[in-house]
């Protein structure tokens, strides 16, 4: 009876799972790849479209695997023209990705996690806490319903795991659908386009290596562990030598550099005395540096920088002959810059935890 079947979602697996599934039930590993392509490369969300399959297996599949997808839930676009997609999960929990123009490609900023865990001092979706992790079918649809929005002549080629949540806190989704996204009867994105940051997760840094192959961001923030300590509660699991050793560690695709992350707090880490020691501190690897002043939301204490406070900071960099850019984030109007991203809090009953945690 169809009621009692499990109905598993084709986008929560992979190519080898597919295949084994298939075969399991006597259909030939090679659909898998053809399945998948119908799937990932023309979009299809119905096993009736899949015209080169028999009549016979497009029912008998449609009975037990659905093709998910997300349907933005809101859209709204910025003056600088990125968009912010908000996706309404299964569960009625809510998720944001954002849409960041370049000169001729589009990037998208994906979500990893609803809420987080890490729950560092300047950012809006650590300060409503964790309410769970993604699954790779709700990470890759992110990316798959962008790429439906976009109509013009700019493509999606770039995707960077810098939204809500730690990627590496979620481990198996993200890295499963990071393959999905990279492969070639999937989403197709050269590995080198692909970018995950995090916030120091060391212990999951080596599997990452090994397992995929990503650009990787690291948000500092700071260089030493004082300063660390009072931003970023990982630090007190992670500290900073610790997290440097295991990016020293880290297989780039070749000739990339780890990008460091570096949100300027007025007060707190943005002084020449802290860059200077930023300077030395990353002098054994291969770094670039973002600099991101903060990004203000209500109900914090903390303040964003003077902009010649920024400059100076960035030349005493720049004078270490470091690669020392000024992200100032895109999307500010429509809440969607760095750790910005909130995501209707009120919707999934996390008002009152705002209130009291901080
Ligand atoms: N959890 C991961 C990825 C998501 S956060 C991480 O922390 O790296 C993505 C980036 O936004 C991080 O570099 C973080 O330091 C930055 N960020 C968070 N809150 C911010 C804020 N209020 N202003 C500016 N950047 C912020
Ligand atoms: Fe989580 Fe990253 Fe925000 Fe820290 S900065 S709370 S790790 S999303």
């Amino acid at each position: 009876m169809l009621a009692m079947r499990c109905v598993q979602d084709i986008k929560d697996m992979t190519e080898d799972s597919l295949s084994a599934w298939l075969t399991s039930h006597g259909i030939a590993a090679y659909r898998a790849a053809q399945i998948l392509r119908w799937v990932y490369h023309r979009n299809v969300t119905e096993f009736s479209s899949m015209t080169d399959l028999s009549k016979d297996l497009r029912q008998w599949l449609s009975e037990r695997l659905i093709i998910s997808r997300l349907v933005p839930e809101q859209v709204l676009t910025s003056e600088d023209t990125s968009r912010k997609f908000l996706f309404r999960l299964h569960d009625s929990r809510y998720i944001e990705s954002v849409l960041i123009p370049e000169r001729s490609h589009w990037t998208l900023c994906v979500s990893s996690q609803v809420g987080c865990a890490m729950g560092c001092k300047f950012c809006l979706t650590g300060r409503g806490g964790w309410v769970r992790n993604l699954k790779p079918a709700e990470i890759i649809n992110q990316v798959c319903a962008a790429q439906a929005a976009l109509c013009d002549t700019h493509p999606l080629t770039n995707i960077v795991f810098m939204g809500m949540g730690e990627p590496l806190a979620n481990y198996r989704s993200v890295v499963q659908a990071i393959r999905m996204i990279t492969a070639e009867n999937g989403l197709q994105f050269s590995n080198r386009r692909v970018t995950l940051s995090t916030a120091g997760v060391v212990s999951k840094l080596r599997e990452l290596g090994r397992d995929v192959t990503v650009n990787l961001a690291v948000s500092l923030n700071a260089p030493d562990d004082d300063t660390r300590n009072a931003i970023m509660p990982i630090n007190k699991v992670f500290p900073i030598d610790t997290l440097l050793a295991a990016c020293k560690r880290f297989p780039l695709p070749s000739r990339r550099m780890i990008t460091f992350e570096y949100v300027m707090i007025a007060g707190v880490n943005d002084s020449a005395n802290h860059a200077r020691r930023l300077a030395k501190l990353l002098r054994p690897l291969r770094a670039k540096i973002n600099l991101i002043p903060f990004n203000s939301f209500e109900g914090t204490d903390l303040k964003t920088p003077e902009e010649a406070r920024v400059s100076a900071f960035q030349k005493i960099l720049t004078d270490h002959h470091y690669t020392a850019i000024v992200r100032h984030s895109k999307g500010g109007d429509i809440g969607a810059a760095c750790g910005q991203l909130r995501a209707n809090f009120a919707a999934q009953g996390l008002t009152q935890h705002l209130g009291s945690a901080y």
